[in-house]
């Protein structure tokens, strides 16, 4: 019997519930992450705190595991590249079931449950493609490359409103419409 997970950060002793159907555990911890997870522009760095809340029920397949993750990934926002650190927060659910029963993609090992691979799929499923340091982010200036600020929106963007307004202006392409006088007054 492997023993070598046993004293790992993600392992829980599940002994003096297995097999006990409507038995349940709770545990509480934060756990250094072990490792850098994470290949994209945010990752949780390695030594980040990872707060764990387990629950750990004790069903007839095996044990119902429930766990709720909540840490901080860092990294560089995906318009202006400013270093960002935001707040994650993730759960998962997955069953333990017994070994020589029904096929499981994890099983109850000896007297425990190790979580790891669980914690590190489900932080890394969940971090953003394309993080940004706020919602309206207006990114970098493409002439200058400067980090623009919410209030200096460049002058690129098409809004279709002001390329209406363009289309009624005298001089412009030479094909301007011209709108009747009532309209005009009206808005
Ligand atoms: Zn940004």
């Amino acid at each position: 019997m492997s023993r070598k997970h046993l004293n790992g950060p993600f392992v829980f002793p599940v002994r003096d519930i297995v097999r006990h159907p409507g038995e349940m555990r709770e545990h509480r911890v934060e756990v250094a992450s072990p490792a850098k997870w994470g290949e994209g522009l945010v990752s949780v760095a390695e030594g980040e705190i990872i707060d764990l809340d387990v629950r750990l029920e004790s069903v007839h397949e095996g044990i119902l595991v429930s766990a709720q993750i909540d840490t901080e990934y860092t990294g560089v926002c995906g318009r202006c590249l400013t270093d960002i650190a935001q707040p994650l927060e993730v759960e998962f659910q997955e069953l333990f079931g017994y070994p020589g029963e029904e096929a499981n993609d994890f099983e109850v090992q000896d007297d425990h449950v190790d979580l790891e691979t669980l914690v590190r799929d489900s932080i890394v499923l969940s971090l953003p493609f394309q993080p940004v340091c706020q919602p309206d982010c207006p990114g970098l200036d493409p002439n200058t490359g400067e980090r623009l600020t919410s209030d200096a929106v460049p002058e690129a963007p098409v809004d279709p409103r002001w390329a209406a307004l363009k289309a009624l202006t005298p001089d412009h392409d030479g094909e301007a419409v011209r709108p009747a006088a009532d309209d005009t007054e009206k808005s």
